[in-house]
């Protein structure tokens, strides 16, 4: 199968670097599938899971919102963070999402409700991920 040069970047870190076979991720209205030969493109994503196949295998991650760009020479994704199943904290997603929750029991702004909203997603995530990670075990 044709790959294409990947990197998935965070403002901390090179956060994966490969040549994958495909890379899939969860944008707005649905999820979005790359392959090599792509056409060119910016896209916006949410919080979620992304998975990329190297040598045949897959491999899933938690992401942050963020955007991609695939160009010609390969693709780079551009994630506010981003973090392996076994390197997730489930406590702190844990605290996370009780903290959203906590919020959005309250008054809130629209934007105030827009982020908790965002935040409970990205604890919902974390803690969907780690769980089927140790499931796996
Ligand atoms: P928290 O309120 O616990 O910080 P958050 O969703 O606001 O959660 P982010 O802004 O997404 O956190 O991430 C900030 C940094 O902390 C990133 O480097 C991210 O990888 C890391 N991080 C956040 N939550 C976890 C977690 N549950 N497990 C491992 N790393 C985490």
């Amino acid at each position: 199968m044709k790959t294409f040069p990947l990197d998935i970047l965070t403002p901390e870190h090179q956060f994966f670097s490969t040549h994958a076979e495909a890379l899939t991720i969860q944008a707005p209205d649905g999820s979005l599938t790359i392959l090599a030969g792509h056409a060119p493109l910016v896209a916006p994503f949410i919080p979620g899971s992304l998975s990329v196949k190297v040598n045949g295998e897959w491999k899933e991650a938690f992401h942050s919102s963020g955007f991609l760009e695939v160009l010609r020479e390969g693709v780079i994704v551009f994630a506010q963070a981003c973090e392996w199943p076994e390197n997730i904290d489930e406590k702190r997603a844990l605290e996370a999402k009780r903290r959203a929750e906590e919020r959005l029991r309250q008054r809130q702004s629209i934007n105030e409700h827009q982020n908790s909203q965002i935040a409970l997603a990205r604890a919902m995530v974390r803690l969907q991920l780690a769980r089927k990670h140790i499931n796996l075990d």
